[in-house]
């Protein structure tokens, strides 16, 4: 089997599991989308990627971005960035990214607004909420979404908020698991109760390789997937 008929076996496989998940919710099997997490992964899988249809793809450094956006010259592609991202990237996010999953704090909002009303141009973004205990998590306290989201709608014009975004606990344990994606969605029910200048927060970003299935059940719409997809990642020496 050549490379290129794995990575389509693949993208098969988890269309299909993601369908079966949509169908087990209740839910149509075009409310959840993909998201290919190509991070650590060569312009030479992404070129692939992009031959069965995908053309967003999440990374999660504005470094590796630059990197491959350099090579990767087409149009149509759209970089997502989905890690923690230092304030001194916003210059960056401003110039390469179309979407950022990883909002996380005012320090940062304040940096991107800064570059994006330079660059006279606006970004889609998401608030990453802490959903599990774990201190090594980025992301808002849920108590703290509505005055954040306030902050954002007030001061900050250049950011549209279309939804939240979470990673899961690692616990491994499958009930903390599905409790993360619980209240990702509570999150999004409250705020939008609140009606923070019109937010909707349509998307919900969870569910990864192992707990994609569950994540669509707890209602994502949409799924960050790099292992399942491209392999097994290998961060090798940095470059
Ligand atoms: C790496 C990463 C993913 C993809 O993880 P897999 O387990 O390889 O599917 C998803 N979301 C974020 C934020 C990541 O950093």
């Amino acid at each position: 089997m050549t490379v290129t008929d794995s990575l389509a076996t693949r993208a098969a496989d988890i269309q299909r599991r993601m369908a079966a998940a949509c169908t087990r919710a209740g839910r149509s099997s075009d409310s959840v989308a993909l998201l290919p997490v190509s991070k650590t992964f060569s312009v030479d899988d992404i070129r692939e990627a992009m031959a069965l249809g995908m053309h967003r793809f999440g990374e999660n450094t504005l470094q590796e971005i630059r990197d491959k956006a350099q090579v990767l010259t087409d149009d149509a592609i759209r970089w997502v960035v989905i890690g923690h991202t230092q304030t001194n990237k916003a210059r960056d996010v401003a110039k390469y990214a179309h979407e950022l999953q990883s909002l996380d704090r005012l320090s940062l909002a304040e940096a991107l607004h800064r570059k994006l009303d330079a660059a006279g141009r606006t970004l889609d973004v998401l608030v990453q909420i802490k959903t599990s205990s774990e201190p090594s998590k980025h992301g808002l306290a849920p108590d703290d979404l509505e005055d954040f989201l306030r902050t954002i709608v007030r001061d900050f014009p250049t950011l549209r908020v279309l939804g939240l975004m979470t990673l899961a606990t690692h616990s491994g344990n499958a009930d903390d698991v599905r409790a993360c994606f619980q209240l990702l969605r509570e999150c999004r029910d409250r705020a939008r109760a609140a009606d923070i200048g019109g937010l909707t927060l349509d998307r919900l970003s969870m569910g990864m390789s192992d707990d994609f299935e569950m994540a669509i059940e707890e209602g994502s719409t949409e799924v960050r997937i790099g292992t399942a997809l491209f392999g097994k990642r290998d961060y090798g020496t940095p470059a």
